[in-house]
């Protein structure tokens, strides 16, 4: 595979391997973002404007969906798309989701006036578990929010089919998945990550598989109307200027990012392909070295879809995972937990009564986890480095 070996291994240190390296691909496209950057300042249009239309529209097309909008954050597109579809505010306001996620899926579904209803997540991919799923619909239920998480679709065709007789929106988080595809690989094309539900939710957040220079979102659906809400939403509840039919929120995309986005969003498809073949020989390194197993299992890719590796994420005995992390970081190896604590043993959801045993998967697995350095400028040597570097902590337990 020709993206395995990259011309940047040669003179590198491999020495410090950070777990992201954001200055790297600013020194990569510096001529270009510099150009996009004077040609915004120039124009004098600084929110909104033809760069966040041409933005939407071509990452419309990156996901092959009718519509996309811009919005301020990740958090944002959630929060629109679940008032969009109706979540919250009415008789049916429950909205299912996963706890092993970043805090703001649930603030989204609190803010859009729902009740979150979490279910236990699949052993392997570690997203929504489709018949825990099925158990938790009730009738009060408005929505469902699988999280695409790590870069990997959860299993939507089961959660759809579930979904569309009792006419439930599903919202996608795919704020870690730009550019998955679910029912991808050798199975044939596959459907984008944000196209396969009533709304995608994507987050532009600086380190995010396609992100900008500062925080930014986007909203991908079918739907006109989600879309026409959303862009309503985003704007004070502006039909026209200073014509409010509701009231809505400061949750537009600056031109800035949106023109920074569009050189970036040109290079997503080869840094994911990258990202794939640094997970590649991850995974092939750790089994030559015979570590895959109990002491290491490495993450799934499940058949139903191509992962984006927005993150590599192993897992390791609960007893060891800190001192792994801590004597990996004196060799200069940054690593990340996603997430140490799930969001239901959160203070800021006590009140939902729920404690340590109420969803095994994701509260082992949050004691599990650990990302390892992956970002689309690594060197093989540097990924080279980890492996051999894990090989010796692990060896001292
Ligand atoms: C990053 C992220 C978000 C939030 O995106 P922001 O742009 O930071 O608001 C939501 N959900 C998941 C799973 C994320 O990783």
């Amino acid at each position: 595979m020709g993206v395995l070996r990259k011309a940047q291994d040669e003179g590198k240190p491999a020495g410090r391997v950070p777990a992201i390296d954001l200055g790297a691909t600013f020194t990569d496209l510096r001529q270009e973002i510099l150009a996009a950057v004077e040609r915004v300042l120039a124009s004098g249009r600084y929110i909104g404007g033809p760069e966040v239309e041409r933005l939407e529209r071509e990452f419309a097309a990156f996901c092959d969906v009718p519509h996309a909008v811009a919005v301020s954050s990740g958090t944002d597109a959630l929060r629109f798309a679940l008032i969009a579809a109706g979540a919250g505010g009415g008789p049916r306001d429950e909205v299912i989701t996963s706890p092993l996620t970043f805090i703001a899926t649930t603030e989204a579904i609190s803010q859009a006036g729902a009740r979150t209803v979490f279910v236990d997540v699949d052993p392997e991919s570690l997203t929504l578990d489709p018949g825990l799923v099925r158990k938790a619909i009730t009738d009060r239920t408005a929505a469902i929010v699988p999280i695409h998480l790590y870069g990997q679709t959860a299993d939507m065709g089961p959660i759809l089919e579930m979904a569309r007789p009792r006419a439930l929106a599903v919202v996608e988080d795919a704020c870690q998945a730009h550019g998955a595809l679910y029912r991808g690989g050798a199975a044939g094309a596959g459907r984008s990550a944000g196209s396969l539900g009533d709304a995608g939710c994507f987050s532009f957040y600086p380190t995010k598989n396609l992100g900008g220079c500062g925080e930014g979102g986007m909203l991908t659906t079918a739907r006109a109307e989600i879309a026409a809400r959303a862009r309503s939403l985003r704007d004070h509840g502006q039909s026209e200027k200073y014509i409010h039919a509701e009231e809505g929120y400061n949750g537009r995309l600056d031109a800035l990012q949106a023109a920074i986005l569009r050189v970036k969003l040109k290079r997503l498809s080869g840094w994911n392909a990258r990202r794939r073949a640094l997970a590649a020989l991850y995974t092939e390194r750790f089994k030559e070295m015979g570590l895959a197993g109990t002491a290491l299992r490495l993450p799934v890719e499940k058949p139903w879809g191509t992962h984006v590796y927005h993150l590599y994420t192993v897992r390791v005995p609960i007893d060891v995972r800190d001192r792994v992390r801590a004597e990996l970081l004196e060799k200069e190896i940054e690593t990340g937990i996603h997430y140490p604590i799930p969001l239901h043993l959160q203070a800021c959801y006590a009140s939902l009564g729920l404690r340590e045993g109420s969803f095994p998967v994701a509260e082992r697995a949050a004691r599990e986890v650990l990302s390892l350095p992956l970002f689309p400028e690594m060197t093989d040597a540097q990924v080279e480095r980890v492996c051999e570097a894990l090989r010796v902590v692990l060896g001292r337990g």
